[in-house]
């Protein structure tokens, strides 16, 4: 098992009689830790390396995929087969695949982090969730349940493909996160925090854990003892700690390019390049250079460079989020967002680090110029339609805002909504910028680890409160 170009490119070329119009090879191999702790018991502990390669073949816009354990030449060569025969099976049509990538893309690995995960013991990790257990249920009787895990995974890909284009990089990342349970006179609160990037194992030592343990549990509780939410269309204010999940999946998605292709339109944002589709103070890119940060690569999946896409400037919508296929499609340069979860699926446009920039009002001035409305500080779990951008999602820590003060917390609060209408509508954004947060995204079953970040936002009409049934959740 090789990760090197040069043995790559030979099997390869060993195959050229299968190119079809444009060849891929990607090969990976990962070195996966995974330590739960759930209920003051391990419950899951693995550690784990595998490796594979995926060969894509197109014959005209016809793509067909073989994926394989196999590193040896003449497996190489039979996937490259294999998938020549499917492809020309299902192709009606022909013509050149024509990539817009510059030849011969040198990768260099990005290194930000410090302890490489696979050098710490195994007993250092479970101490890692240990402490974090032993804080939060030391925060109060009526934390019932602490799920802590950590996880870190080191993923070292080489991407080649039929136009001698040569792409490596290396993934090192590593991330905790925790689910407190509160409960007491039949009132449930549930409190979560995580911290991941593309980081070694410094991202969750020196009490990292223990510290989110104590907020997340001593916001559960503080939560327990909160009045019910008011429900009604209102106000509601975004704190720049809240992050960006609602940016991320009902605004994010609608812009991957493969929901907006003029043959197949499905996202609210299709052939509106150069047109507003959001209020002018709102500014959305989607960077995945930003050093550290969860969603961040050297290159995509196939072999594109990482990079800094600016989606929406100034509410005008300027760029989707392209991966080979749909940037041929439409005729422009891919923009390093095609992204796989392993060696055994195709890559689709994804989002990396989602990030809404900050504009010109002062934070303070936003809360204080609402009357009567919500100050949302932490966002849950929700569900959202990602093509529609159609959500409902669950606010973990909220505040009421009365006569421009920020009064009582609130728990129970829902916002219901949609993105796209959410988007044009925001009228104060703040000149802060918060933490990014980090998350898990899902689409078609695939996972990406990201992250996504807010100024303080106002939105001067949602729905707080209530149920809609019929939608898939995602993000967790
Ligand atoms: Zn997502």
């Amino acid at each position: 098992m090789t990760l090197d170009p040069n043995v790559l490119v030979a099997a390869l070329n060993a195959g050229r009689a299968y190119w079809g119009d444009w060849a891929e090879i990607f090969a990976e191999r990962r070195v996966d830790t995974l330590v739960v702790l759930d209920d003051g018991k391990l419950d899951k502990l693995s550690a784990g390396e595998e490796a594979g390669l995926g060969v894509r073949v197109f014959v005209g816009k016809t793509a067909a995929y073989v994926y394989t354990s196999d590193f040896s030449r003449q497996a190489i060569v039979e996937a490259l087969r294999l998938a020549h025969v499917a492809a020309n099976q299902r192709v009606g049509q022909t013509g050149a695949f024509v990539a817009a990538l510059d030849r011969g893309v040198a990768m260099r690995p990005l290194a930000h982090y410090r302890i490489m995960p696979d050098g710490v013991p195994l007993a250092d990790k479970v101490a890692v969730v240990r402490a974090a257990d032993r804080v939060a249920r030391g925060a109060g009787a009526a934390i019932r349940q602490v799920t802590a895990t950590y996880t870190d995974s080191i993923q070292d890909v080489t991407i080649i493909n039929s136009l001698e284009e040569v792409a490596q990089d290396r993934r090192v990342r590593t991330m905790f996160n925790l689910t407190v349970v509160a409960s007491e006179n039949d009132v449930i609160q549930t409190a979560f925090e995580s911290t991941g990037g593309l980081a070694g194992f410094e991202q969750v030592a020196d009490g990292v854990s223990e510290r989110l343990a104590r907020a997340a549990a001593e916001r559960a509780l503080r939560m327990l003892r909160a009045q019910p939410a008011p429900a009604g269309v209102m106000p509601v204010v975004c704190a720049a700690v809240a992050g960006g999940v609602l940016v991320h999946e009902a605004m994010g998605h609608g812009m991957e390019a493969d929901f907006n292709l003029p043959s197949k339109p499905m996202s609210v944002f299709a052939g509106k390049i150069g047109q507003p589709v959001a209020s002018a103070n709102v500014t959305i890119v989607d960077d995945g250079t930003i050093p550290g940060l969860n969603g961040t690569l050297g290159c995509d999946d196939e072999g594109t460079p990482a990079q800094r896409r600016v989606l929406i400037e100034n509410g005008i919508l300027k760029n989707y989020l392209h991966d080979r296929t749909t940037a041929r499609e439409m005729g422009v340069a891919p923009n390093g967002s095609g992204r796989r979860q392993t060696f055994r699926h195709l890559p689709m446009p994804r989002m990396s680090n989602t990030l809404m920039l900050p504009s010109q009002d002062d934070p303070a001035a936003i809360i204080h110029s609402v009357a009567r409305g919500l100050l949302v500080k932490q966002m849950g779990g929700g569900q959202v339609n990602i093509v529609s951008g159609e959500f409902v999602f669950k606010v973990q820590e909220a505040f009421l805002i009365e006569n421009g003060q920020v009064t009582e917390p609130v728990r129970g609060a829902t916002l219901i909504g949609n993105g796209p209408a959410v988007l044009k509508i925001i009228d104060r954004v703040g000149n802060d910028a918060g933490p990014t947060r980090i998350g898990m995204c899902g689409k078609y079953e695939q996972g990406a680890p990201v992250a996504h970040g807010i100024p303080t936002v106002r939105v001067p009409e949602i729905v707080v409160g209530g149920i809609v049934a019929g939608m898939s959740e995602t993000m967790r």
